[in-house]
């Protein structure tokens, strides 16, 4: 294991992907969840997203959250934005560091946003020209990487085109999404693999989903690639919205967890993770499928009888 990254970066995506996809909470609550993750160590967090709120609902008061948090030093927080509106309101906010998604398969993103791949790429290109016109940075998250809820599998070369234009357009990196939770470590490695043939210097993150169990088993087969730029959401908060009741995000404290005893660091503090993991269940009201949450560390000892 050798070449694996010394350490990686991780994008804690709790409070705005995680929270989109629970019943919705209180803007106290959402404070209180970002500012239980500022003290965990972890260096950045997808705070809100940046949505119309007849779309999203649980996202309608991202001002107030974000006016409402602790900005810890070192931590970097994020929004998402779906389009070009959405991206003047963050930016008019304040942030200086946004996400914008789009869908790799056709179907998908004319289900979501009413429109074709081809059409929301060429908004994108707007999105991140005003991003940088304010000093801020784009990353450009091409979501249904590995699969569709609609089309089923979407051809590698496809997303890595959808990519490939982003990044022509100017995207500061490519996040892939599994926003179904069909991939597999051959699928992640065929994709990262394909993607660094056709856009070598561009930065890529990736997103998990447990929705079948190989969310961990795909962050192996990336680090082993040598990706460092992950995302996942503290106690695997967010369930997966095509799967009634399954999961969706991996968990923070489980990718910590297993990747700290593998050598590489994440900046993240595991007790203080699956503290934060904890008062999120409290917040969310109903039992996390972080296994991590419910077992503890794998040091964690009982007393002798
Ligand atoms: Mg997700």
């Amino acid at each position: 294991m050798s070449d694996l990254p010394e350490r990686i970066s991780l994008r804690e995506v709790g409070p705005r992907d995680g929270l989109q996809n629970e019943d919705p909470i209180s803007t106290a609550s959402k404070v209180a969840l970002i500012d239980a993750l500022s003290h965990t160590g972890v260096q950045r967090i997808e705070a809100v997203s940046f949505v119309h709120p007849r779309a999203i609902p649980q996202m309608a008061d991202a001002d107030e959250v974000w006016s409402g948090i602790e900005r810890v030093p070192g931590v970097r927080y994020s929004a998402l934005v779906p389009n070009l509106r959405g991206a003047e309101r963050a930016l008019q906010a304040g942030f200086d560091e946004i996400e914008v998604v789009v869908s790799a398969s056709d179907t998908h993103n004319r289900k979501n946003v009413n429109r074709s791949t081809e059409e929301s790429l060429d908004e994108i290109a707007q999105v991140i020209a005003l991003a940088h016109d304010r000093a801020a940075t784009c990353q450009v998250i091409v979501s249904t990487a590995w699969g569709c809820p609609y089309e089923g599998d979407v051809p590698v070369s496809r997303v890595v085109a959808v990519a490939g234009r982003a990044v022509r357009d100017g995207a500061d990196s490519i996040g892939f999404g599994d926003t179904t939770g069909m991939a597999t470590p051959p699928r992640v490695t065929a994709l990262v693999g394909e993607m660094r043939m056709a856009n070598p210097d561009a930065g890529v993150n990736l997103h998990f989903h447990n929705t079948r169990g190989t969310g961990l088993a795909n962050v192996l087969a990336a680090l082993q690639l040598g990706v460092s730029d992950f995302d996942a959401s503290v106690g695997g908060l967010g369930g997966c919205p095509y799967a009634p009741g399954a999961t969706g995000n991996i968990a923070t404290e489980e990718l910590v967890h297993m990747v700290e005893d593998m050598g590489v660091a994440t900046g993240v503090d595991l007790e203080a993770m699956i503290g934060a993991a904890r008062e999120a269940e409290r917040l969310v009201g109903r039992t996390l499928p972080s296994q991590v949450l419910r077992a503890g560390p794998r040091t964690r000892t009982i007393p002798v009888g």
